[in-house]
């Protein structure tokens, strides 16, 4: 339908109230006559710039990032192209806000903030009817869903059904990032749940209210969506986000080959931060192969980065079984050792032959690694004796506080930068401001998957992707590490800055697409000129014309 049968549809108030078609006070004279809006809104026409100064305005004014949060949630349920608008022209002022690490205070608050029911709840009570309840989803063309069920939402541990706002915060920047249309974009909760017993005892929570199912109705559930989801969306791209650990791998092994499925707390972290470590050896000049990584915390990120690290040194003809021993892990029970009881099979492969040990800094002093990469979840882990002491081995000493949100990061910038004299370079999950040092600025990149999952998602879309692979990753990890400059890296930069995140997005989008096309992972037909059928499909935050 065009955009002229669509508004004789859509009138008067009703196309005030549907966010997708709102365009405010900015709809034309002769528009407000077409659509019957006269009287409905003020005389004044204004322009889509000029509303946005009025959003900033607003935004700015609020007290704290939460209710700027609240603000901008309320604004896209009212106008979605007002909102993409003013979040692509100030994406780093917003991303914080709509993004880690405000999105994480908002799934805390999730029930007390609660206002309009944005995403598609299925929960246990659905069983046998999940097909049927999502024709109720008003958008007939989902194209990309981001499920969660909540139980390892950022650091933040189990939210069950609060979890939801990450699911639309991932896909606010889905649309942001890389231009998903926002009618492609479906966020879904499974809600299965909960064992937080503060969110069980309070009378506003909007979860089921009991405790997490596991076994076979749980399985049941999630397989009775993913099925369902690519019944009424055939061929939807699947994000799982979020899901606890001992689900998530043995879902992305399940579904990985059945349907268009992948992990972003594995995969999309793993290229992101490979991507950060290619970035940081164009500023030591060191050789991936040279490199020895401490990993803190052993799950999804920190085993999906490890893989994707033994990937990329797979890819310079390095076997995988030696690949893994230039990864080591710490966790709750100290370091991965191969006479470890009892470890779960994704670990297996880096559990090496060593004494013993219990504490990060003692593995440090020991295995005297290049990098050490915080997947934890756990605040001031990098203790300043750690810190000094990975300053001590390595004259540039690789230092990754990845953990979201910032409250859960390892160490803060100014404690990597200053207890290493300015050496270390420094990635961080959630944004931190520069650090000056003396007469010298750091900028720490965002080492947050962000910088990929919008792209490997736009490249699946446009090429029809059937399945998603590990290789579009590693695909997207050196698409990504390309796009870092020399201006980048000499202020200690190894990501590029957010600025350019949708240009970034667009070539890692192209790049996954071309790989697509060569290994025969769809069945649509190679188009001349992919960067442009990327280019084309990409949504714009532009007003249509109504009249
Ligand atoms: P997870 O629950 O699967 O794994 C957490 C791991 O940390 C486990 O191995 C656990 O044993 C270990 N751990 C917990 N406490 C520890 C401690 N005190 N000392 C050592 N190890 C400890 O979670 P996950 O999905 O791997 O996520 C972990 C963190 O990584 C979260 O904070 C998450 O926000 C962050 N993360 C960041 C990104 C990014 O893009 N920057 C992406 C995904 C996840």
């Amino acid at each position: 339908m065009n955009d002229h049968a669509q508004s004789a549809m859509y009138r008067g108030v009703k196309i005030l109230h549907d966010p997708v078609r709102n365009k405010g006070t900015a709809y034309t004279e002769a528009e407000r006559d077409h659509l019957k809006l006269r009287g409905l809104l003020p005389p004044r026409v204004h322009t889509a710039a000029e509303q946005e100064l009025r959003v900033l305005g607003n935004v700015r004014e609020k007290p704290t990032d939460l209710e700027r949060y609240l603000y901008l949630v309320s604004l896209q349920d009212r106008n979605e192209t007002l909102f993409y608008r003013v979040v692509m022209n100030n994406i780093e002022e917003m991303m914080p806000i709509i993004y880690t690490p405000t999105v994480g205070q908002a799934c805390q608050e999730f029930q007390h903030i609660f206002r309009n029911p944005r995403g598609f709840y299925v929960s246990l009570q659905d069983r046998g009817h999940v097909r049927e309840i999502m024709q109720n989803w008003p958008h007939k063309d989902a194209k990309i869903i981001v499920v969660t069920d909540g139980e390892r939402v950022l650091g933040l541990g189990d939210l069950g059904a609060d979890g939801m706002g990450i699911a639309i915060g991932k896909l606010a920047l889905y649309t942001a990032c890389s231009g998903i249309h926002p009618t492609h974009c479906m966020p879904v909760m499974l809600d299965v749940g909960t064992n937080n017993e503060s969110l069980l005892n309070d009378p506003l929570y909007n979860g089921l209210e009991c405790r997490r199912v596991r076994g076979e109705r749980y399985d049941e559930l999630v397989d009775e969506f993913i099925c369902a989801a690519n019944e009424v969306f055939p061929g939807v791209v699947i994000q799982l986000e979020d899901f606890g650990n001992a689900n998530a791998f043995r879902l992305l092994e399940q579904y990985r080959d059945q349907v268009c499925l992948f992990d972003d707390d594995i995969q999309g972290t793993g290229a992101v931060a490979l991507s950060g470590i290619m970035g940081a050896l164009r500023i030591t000049g060191g050789k991936l192969s040279e490199q020895k990584i401490l990993f803190l915390g052993a799950g999804e990120a920190g085993i999906g980065t490890a893989d994707a690290f033994v990937a990329a040194l797979g890819e310079q003809g390095i076997a995988p079984e030696q690949a893994r021993k230039h990864c080591w892990f710490v966790d709750t029970k100290g370091l991965l050792v191969a006479d470890r009881k009892n470890i779960p099979a994704q670990k297996q492969p880096y559990a090496h032959d060593h004494a013993q040990i219990d504490d990060l800094l003692d593995a440090v002093m020991a295995l005297r690694p290049t990098a050490i990469l915080g997947l934890s979840g756990q605040p001031g882990t990098f203790t300043r004796e750690v810190i000094e002491a990975m300053a001590a081995i390595n004259d540039q000493p690789i230092i990754f506080a990845l953990s979201n949100p910032t409250s859960q990061a390892e160490c803060t910038a100014t404690q990597a930068y200053s207890y290493s004299d300015g050496r270390a370079i420094f990635a961080s999950g959630s944004p931190f401001d520069p650090v000056k040092l003396g007469n010298q600025t750091f900028v720490p990149g965002q080492g947050n998957n962000a910088y990929i999952f919008p792209g490997v998602g736009l490249g699946a879309i446009v090429s029809g992707a059937r399945t998603i692979t590990d290789d579009m990753f590693l695909v997207a990890a050196h698409s990504l590490a390309n796009q870092v400059k020399d201006t980048d890296l000499e202020r200690g930069r190894v990501y590029p800055p957010l600025s350019r995140i949708r240009k970034v997005s667009a070539v890692i989008g192209r790049d996954v697409a071309n790989l697509v096309y060569d290994k025969g992972l769809t069945d649509k037909e190679r188009p001349e000129d992919i960067s442009a059928d990327i280019r084309e499909y990409m949504y714009q935050p532009v007003y249509p014309h109504y009249a």
